[in-house]
């Protein structure tokens, strides 16, 4: 593991000041109070202003490389449904998605 990722504090990092778990970030729910938190100083608070701040955008070609599922797929971080439905996600989100709508 890189230096460089976040270890845990022992205290949530929503930075209520609540004692988690080990190995715990979050209090339960406060990891979605902390994204708010960070978008609104960041991104105007929207996920949109956030993907366009990196160079993401809505594309009618969803192989662009301004697709961030596409990027996603694209660095071996995620996956394309292999029914090829179009559908992108983590490798167990897509096992769930074909469970659920490619099934024969
Ligand atoms: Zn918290
Ligand atoms: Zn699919």
């Amino acid at each position: 593991m890189s230096n460089t990722q976040a270890q845990p504090t022992g205290y949530c990092y929503c930075g209520c000041g609540n004692t988690v778990g080990y190995g715990r970030y979050f209090a339960a729910g406060h990891d979605k109070t902390a994204e708010a938190a960070f978008l609104a100083i960041h991104h105007e608070g929207t996920v949109a202003q956030m993907l366009h701040a990196h160079g993401y955008r809505g594309v009618a070609d969803r192989s662009e490389k301004s697709s961030v599922t596409k990027a996603a797929v694209d660095q071996g971080l995620w996956e394309e449904c292999p029914k090829g439905c179009g559908y992108r996600g983590t490798r167990e989100s897509i096992n769930n998605h074909v469970n659920r709508y490619h099934q024969d």
